[in-house]
């Protein structure tokens, strides 16, 4: 239980750490804070840092079926029992297309998923060079690659069974697999550790929802939101389906809302000039400045709930992200939560035009990730060692956000 204690205590642990989580005052007649209460910054980095220890979790790899072991054994030490797995298989191409660096001031404003690409903008791109990760040890543990041709993959997921509305769920989810010869420790470990913690605090014992809650980690991503969209090429149709007939258990409860989360920890701001130890401005081979994220986290950093303005169901996802930023005013402790229409390249996108999906992130996708605000997405230095706990801290605000709004639309009761 992280009691009050706890919580003091690991803020003067943390004493150069000037942002802390504070508990949330208890309202007798509130059901909610006491399940944010029971998150804590030291778990979630706890549990980011286990997942670290399977490396970059590339998909079809022996590191990845380990990490998927372990987060499975770890839902079910949280109560979550009912684990299941999602089977599909995935080909593997003989060999990947060359990785698409964006130049760095290029005309052509477009974000992916719409929306326009403002500002100052730095390199990005998918790290494919083991020798660009200098610590040995995990350069070792990443050797193995996903092998060519077509093979079975699983993603894991467990269920909270909601007391009077079993037959409808909340989805959610994050991708556990990442790439790029780091510990994937932002990407996606930040996003499967938020999941994992709030599997942990809905299955404490003495705590009951009306309505299911699935917890989905998601496999292959990186290579397409392939897992996402083998569940739902899979079990859409199984929908509000009671199995066995007149059991009361409903396999797959009926999809009220989808939350993803996939990068929560960075939002330095927009890349400002490179300087060399004179303090000059770097330049590229073209006499341009080169563009670097800022050291620090930001002070206006904020948690992106995102919806797709072009989905089927943009009016319902519309509506499911304010009720997050709603719960984020008033139940996050350090940072705020800002709503944006152009989400994207995440697993949240198979489901957006059958069910009401948002994406959590660090930033907005389109026009700020790519743009380059996060020097470390899908590169070497995706490590855990990378993070100051301003940085998790923002993690740690968006699963305090989606907790209690789900705890919320879900009429989560009880004291854990
Ligand atoms: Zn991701």
């Amino acid at each position: 239980m992280a009691s009050k204690n706890a919580l003091v205590a690991a803020t003067l642990a943390a004493a150069c750490l000037t942002a802390s989580a504070q508990l949330q005052p208890v309202d007798a007649a509130d059901p909610v804070a006491p399940l944010v209460n029971q998150l804590d910054l030291d778990k979630y980095k706890a549990t980011i840092k286990g997942l670290t220890q399977f490396g970059d979790r590339r998909q079809g790899t022996a590191r990845n079926r380990a990490a998927l072991d372990w987060i499975e054994a770890q839902l079910k030490s949280y109560g979550c029992m009912n684990t299941e797995r999602l089977r599909y298989d995935f080909t593997e191409p003989v060999k990947r297309g060359p990785v698409q660096l964006q130049p760095v001031r290029a005309g052509g404003p477009a974000a992916q998923g719409g929306g326009t690409l403002f500002g100052k903008r730095a390199p990005i791109g998918v790290n494919t060079d083991p020798m660009a990760q200098p610590d040995e040890k995990l350069r070792s543990l990443n050797t193995e690659q996903t092998p060519p041709g077509t093979s079975p993959r699983e993603s894991v997921y467990c269920t909270k069974v909601g007391t009077t509305r079993p037959d409808e769920m909340f989805i959610v989810s994050a991708h556990m697999d990442g790439i790029g010869f780091g510990e994937a420790a932002n990407d996606d470990g930040s996003g499967t550790a938020l999941v994992m913690e709030l599997a942990r605090v809905f299955n404490a014992p003495g705590v009951a929802t009306e309505r299911s809650i699935r917890f989905i980690l998601w496999n292959n991503e990186e290579t397409g939101l392939n897992g996402a969209y083998a569940y739902v090429a899979q079990r859409k149709d199984l929908q509000g389906i009671e199995s066995p007939k007149g059991s009361g258990r409903y396999p797959e409860p009926t999809w009220l809302g989808m939350i993803q989360h996939d990068m929560l920890l960075f939002d330095h701001g927009m890349p400002v000039p490179k300087l060399d130890a004179a303090g000059k401005p770097v330049l590229d081979a073209r006499g341009q400045p080169v563009y670097t994220a800022p050291k620090d986290q930001r002070a206006e950093a904020d948690v992106n709930i995102e919806f797709q303005v072009n989905a089927k169901q943009a009016d319902g996802a519309a509506k499911l992200a304010w009720a997050l930023r709603a719960a984020n005013e008033k139940y996050a402790t350090d940072y705020p939560a800002a709503v944006g229409n152009r989400m994207t390249n995440t697993d949240s996108t198979p489901f957006m035009d059958w069910v009401p999906a948002v994406s959590l992130r660090e930033n907005e996708r389109g026009m700020q990730i790519g743009a380059g605000w996060n020097p470390h997405w899908h590169q070497p230095t995706d490590l855990y060692s990378t993070y100051s706990d301003k940085d998790f801290l923002l993690g740690l605000n968006a699963a305090q956000t989606t907790l209690a709004a789900v705890a919320q639309l879900t009429g989560a009761k009880g004291k854990p």
